[in-house]
């Protein structure tokens, strides 16, 4: 170019592409981090194997709660960011590999959590009348791959219910299913779960915690909702509250702690009044085994000791409980996903503030954030500071040059990639039109919204709406 020719306009700075693998609220919080940042442009693909994003907001929180499920308002705005697209029902791994998704993209943040339920290990597991929580959750919240039968098959006989774990996703079974059917009619439910929990035939629940109180991973707002129940008293053995020296110490050093002790010294000495449903909590009790011939039918537990550091051992005095339904609550584990490493104890994929590892080795334009990088604990909030950190690390190796902006060799979009590959992305206006037939299915019978939980619902709503706008 000679001197006195015209450069034009500054041609513009390439953006960073990122596709971020599950639309939960850690791939939210991420999207959202990608785009408030001012150092590099962005265009960010979110992608969710469901037709729906929130994650855990939609299939986790419990529908009772309607204010904590409102996040997903908030977690709306990062979707409707013009520099974010929603790519649901794409399955990585089934749609596209790992491998094609790196070639489509200059980076990939994996944040698709940890779906998977941990097992307890001990003879009986297996029956049916066993549930894992994450089944139960699954289904009250209207997840499309819930195992209706087996969870239906379950609850119709479930008189005596025994949930084992002492963290919030056990108070929020136990919950649920204590409720009563006006508790629950104003939720967004399927019909067919508030008909089940309905015809339940629960009249007691134990939750069962297999260290002491001041161990207990359950927080004070939802320990105390169990003590607001309709028709359900709650249950707790004073001596079971009784604390030696090294619980005495963590309720001194840990306020929700503290708030749990004082909240269980509330129900104390109370007794169940006549007609009444029960919540039962009974800690230093931990299961054996499982009883039962064809389906569960007890569980044999056995008392527990707490040393000083807060490990349980059992003393060897047993007992028996009965149970026609077991849910396992006792935390969940995150999954392989194929081509990405992930350390099989922990459940989580090997990282450095983010950054994958593989083979201990830095893996440039791969990152993780949300559950599956740190195990599953914390609230929804919790995700915001880990995704802040992992595009963090993400825009270090940027300014690195470790990743570079359009560095993609194509230009092919994703979407486009997707659909030669015979996927159907389903997009925001799709989103928005699964959304507007849940509203209008809650409005048939006065509620806000109700779940669809099929996938074929879920899809015939995006299909219906583009025939409409056609
Ligand atoms: P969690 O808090 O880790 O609780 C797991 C429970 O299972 C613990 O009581 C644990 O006891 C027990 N457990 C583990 N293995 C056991 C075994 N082999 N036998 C008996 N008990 C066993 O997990 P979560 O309840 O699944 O919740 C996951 C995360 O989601 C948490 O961070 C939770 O706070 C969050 N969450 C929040 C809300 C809310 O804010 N309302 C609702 C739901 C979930 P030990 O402590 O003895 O291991």
């Amino acid at each position: 170019m000679s001197a006195d020719e015209d450069p034009g306009p500054p041609s513009p700075r390439p953006r960073l592409r990122v596709a971020v693998v599950g639309a939960g609220p850690a791939g939210i919080y991420t999207a959202e981090a990608l785009t408030r940042q001012q150092e590099v442009p962005v265009a960010v693909d979110l992608i969710d194997r469901l037709p729906t994003p929130f994650g855990l907001v939609r299939h986790g929180i419990a529908p009772d709660h309607p204010k904590m499920r409102a996040i997903r308002d908030t977690l709306h705005r990062a979707l409707d960011h013009p520099a974010v697209r929603f790519v649901g029902n794409v399955e990585i791994g089934r749609d596209l590999s790992c491998r094609e998704l790196h070639a489509a993209v200059d980076a990939v943040v994996y944040t698709y959590g940890a779906a998977l339920d941990r097992q307890l290990g001990i003879p009986g597991e297996e029956l049916p009348g066993s549930l894992a929580a994450t089944a139960l959750v699954a289904w009250y919240t209207g997840h499309p791959d819930a195992d209706r039968a087996t969870v239906e098959a379950a609850l119709a006989r479930a008189r005596s219910v025994v949930v084992v774990g002492v963290g919030n996703v056990a108070l929020d079974v136990a919950r649920v299913l204590a409720r009563t059917p006006a508790e629950l009619e104003s939720t967004d439910m399927p019909q067919h779960v508030l008909d089940a929990l309905a015809a339940a035939p629960v009249e007691q629940v134990t939750v069962l915690g297999r260290r002491g109180p001041a161990q207990a991973t359950f927080t004070t707002q939802e320990l105390r909702e169990l003590g607001e129940l309709a028709e359900a008293d709650v249950l707790v053995d004073p001596a079971d509250l009784e604390l030696d020296a090294a619980a005495e110490e963590r309720v001194a050093a840990d306020r929700v702690v503290a708030r749990n002790l004082a909240v269980l010294r509330e129900w104390a000495g109370h007794t169940a009044r006549p007609g009444r449903a029960t919540v039962t909590l009974r800690f230093f009790t931990r299961p054996v085994r499982l009883l039962g011939e064809d389906r569960v039918a007890g569980v044999e537990v056995e008392r527990t000791v707490v040393d000083a550091d807060g490990r349980a051992s059992g003393t060897g005095e047993t007992t028996v409980l009965p149970a026609d339904l077991v849910v396992r609550s006792v935390g969940y584990r995150g999954g392989e996903l194929p081509e990405l490493p992930l350390d099989p104890r922990a459940g989580t994929v090997p990282h450095d503030l983010g950054r994958v590892l593989r083979g201990g080795a830095p893996s440039p334009g791969e990152y993780v954030a949300g559950w599956i990088k740190r195990g599953p604990t914390g609230v929804v909030g919790t995700n915001k500071h880990d995704a802040r950190e992992t595009v963090a690390t993400l825009l270090a190796d940027v300014a690195a040059g470790v990743v570079r902006p359009g560095g993609v060799s194509g230009d092919d979009d994703l979407v486009t990639t997707l659909r030669a590959n015979g996927a159907d992305p389903v997009l925001l206006e799709d989103w928005r039109a699964i959304d507007a037939a849940e509203v209008a299915l809650g409005a048939t019978r006065g509620r806000a919204r109700t779940t669809l939980h099929e996938w074929e619902s879920l899809l015939a709503a995006v299909r219906e709406a583009a025939a409409r706008a056609r």
